[in-house]
């Protein structure tokens, strides 16, 4: 389980662009283990209230709108079909 939820974050004061702006640099390195490198997920990014799609990632999906990672999970898919 997580520590921190996104209710939690965003009913405290801190500006949540701070704490985003806090998490680009480790997931920008960050190397994703081989089975999860051609997946992608369905987003919904809350901010904005819009939809997209992100790479794979187990915890973070950062809103190529506004740069925000206050999203939520609708769906995870993969490219790599064999059968397409
Ligand atoms: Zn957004």
């Amino acid at each position: 389980m997580h520590n921190i939820t996104w209710h939690a974050i965003l009913s405290c004061s801190l500006p949540s662009q701070v704490y985003f702006g806090m998490l680009d640099a480790p997931l920008a390195t960050e190397e994703l283990p081989e089975e999860y490198r051609n997946r992608y997920q369905d987003i919904l990014y809350n901010d904005c209230d819009r939809k997209g799609t992100s790479r794979f990632h187990w915890l973070y999906h950062k809103c190529g709108f506004c740069g925000s990672y206050n999203t939520r999970l609708i769906k995870t898919k993969a490219t790599n079909s064999s059968c397409s």
